[in-house]
């Protein structure tokens, strides 16, 4: 599988690939091209092009395409969610779900005209006056993550392309094919050759966007480690840079709390996607004395979930996780927090689908007592794997969630509008829910965590996103009246 350069799939040449697997039955299913300095160049040589083309189209030429690519989208959208679920492994719903929210920002993008306008004020000072002019800022960068292929990138790339930039996009090396499809429903929409570019690849195709003065800025989602690295080397070669890095999301479940509905959505949130999500809930905050009874209500709910292919009919609830190497370190937590004295309610650990003996499932985990000095507890898992912590105050909850280092999304669970009121403000955290597990904001907010789950200054989509993706320049003009020249004058100008 190659790269998408000037509105074509090209061939890979630099010898080096990785293996793509099906993970609902461990087989290979491709072989990804790498890119090599050569192919980053040709990459980005082709973008360069595609936004002198471009950023010449006339909003309304512009809107059109985008507006064709929105229809297009919705007609075929059943295709792009089968390649998700077969590389990614996430259940079809679940695809169909993560490509509604991505249409979100396209959707957003076809109203493009009215973000990217100027501002006017008429005779600042006599016959003077001042505008500014919002211009796309050329080839940008988007690098993204496994467990969204989809709407992550349609996170930024919907918005940079309508405000007329040309955009290279660096997808996962492990489902690389949905912005393959992707890239051939932009040429089918009108967009022309160069504007949207797929470089498959790995570090040194990060590092080449990275170091090259051609991009200007890079948007990236995914682990906090390689967040900070993309944030620290994007500012040292000047580029705008914005890094969503990793999440440990904590539910907060006040003693007045519905329990069913408390119960449901850790459920939901714990295990959709099968925890490989940045807005998952990896920890349940039980305040006593409601622990027993949430626990055993959340237990009664993980007999009943189904695990399996994700493509099958009748649908799982929740399919494999991404690798064999990824399941066995969802594995190692497990170990971990067992030996660190957590108790296992209920165990993932060996789980096999019959007939898909090699497929990379884990079962749904439930841990109570979960030490806090526990690694279990302090590191991202990202998989099916809920952690209960019980405590015996608000405030004890809530000191916890403020001390941790991430800071992407939490939750609340009550029926006390005065604590939701207090917690919104006290909690140290980007996006909260209000008896709503997984806040992620609409695509007209913006979505964008706090500490080390983000690391730059505008967040993803909304009005964030045309104020990342547009560079603003500020025009005073004066037209004179030839009977009216006002001399020379070396001082400020006044009035
Ligand atoms: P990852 O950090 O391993 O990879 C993300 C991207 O970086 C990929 O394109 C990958 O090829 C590239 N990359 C990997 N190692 C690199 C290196 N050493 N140098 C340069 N580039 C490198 O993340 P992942 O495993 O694909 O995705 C899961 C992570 O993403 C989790 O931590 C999850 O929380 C996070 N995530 C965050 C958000 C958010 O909005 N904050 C959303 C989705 C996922």
């Amino acid at each position: 599988m190659g790269h998408w350069i000037d509105g074509a799939e090209r061939a890979s040449t630099s010898g080096r690939t990785a293996p793509v697997y099906n993970p609902a039955t461990g087989a290979v299913t491709a072989e990804v091209a790498l890119a090599d300095d050569d192919e980053i160049a040709e990459a980005i040589a082709s973008a360069e092009l595609g936004f002198q083309k471009w950023s010449q189209y006339s909003i309304a030429k512009r809107q059109a395409v985008i507006f064709a690519f929105r229809e297009l989208l919705v007609a075929r959208k059943g295709e792009l969610a089968a390649i998700v679920s077969s590389e990614h492994g996430k259940v079809l719903s679940d695809a169909l779900g993560e490509i509604a929210r991505g249409q979100e920002v396209v959707e957003l993008a076809c109203g493009f005209p009215h973000l990217v306008k100027g501002e006017h004020s008429e005779n600042v000072s006599t016959g003077i006056d001042v505008y500014t002019l919002k211009q796309p800022l050329g080839v940008v960068g988007v690098i993204s993550p496994f467990n969204f292929p989809v709407m992550v990138p349609m996170w930024f790339f919907p918005i940079a392309i309508a405000a007329g930039n040309s955009v290279i996009v660096k997808p996962s090396e492990k489902d690389p094919s949905a912005s393959l499809w992707i890239a051939n429903l932009w040429k089918e929409a009108g967009l022309p050759d160069g504007v949207f570019t797929v470089l498959q690849g790995d570090k040194q195709a990060v590092d080449g966007l990275l170091n090259s003065p051609v991009v200007q800025s890079i948007s990236f989602v995914g682990s906090t480690p390689i967040a900070q690295y993309i944030y620290e080397n994007a500012a040292r070669t000047g580029k705008r840079v914005q890094a969503l890095g990793g999440a440990k999301n904590h539910m907060l479940v006040l003693p007045d709390a519905d329990l069913d509905l408390a119960a449901d959505m850790a459920v939901n949130a714990g295990y959709g996607a099968a925890g490989e999500r940045c807005m998952a809930i990896s920890v349940v905050l039980a305040v006593e004395p409601v622990a027993d009874e949430l626990i055993a209500k959340v237990k009664d709910r993980i007999a009943k979930l189904r695990v399996g292919n994700g493509q099958s009919t009748p649908e799982p609830d929740m399919g494999p996780l991404i690798t064999g190497v990824h399941r066995d370190k969802v594995s190692s937590y497990v170990d971990i927090a067992e030996k660190d004295g957590a108790e296992i309610v209920v165990d993932g650990r060996g789980f096999q689908v019959d007939g898909a003996e090699d497929g990379f499932f884990f079962g749904p985990t439930l841990l109570d007592k979960v030490p806090t000095s526990s690694a279990a507890y302090q590191e991202e898992i990202f998989g099916p794997v809920l952690s209960v912590v019980r405590v015996n105050s608000y405030d004890e909850g809530l000191d916890l969630i403020n001390s941790g280092r991430f800071g992407n999304g939490t939750a609340i669970f009550t029926n006390d509008g005065g604590a939701a009121r207090r917690f919104q403000n006290e909690v140290q955290v980007g996006m909260i829910g209000i008896n709503v597990p997984i806040p992620v904001p609409v695509a007209y907010h913006s979505f964008g965590g706090w500490k080390q789950s983000m690391f730059g200054d505008a967040k993803a989509y909304g009005v964030h996103g045309f104020e990342f993706f547009t560079r603003e320049k500020a025009i005073t003009s004066r037209w004179l009246d030839p009977a009216k020249h006002g001399g020379i004058n070396l001082g400020f100008p006044q009035n």
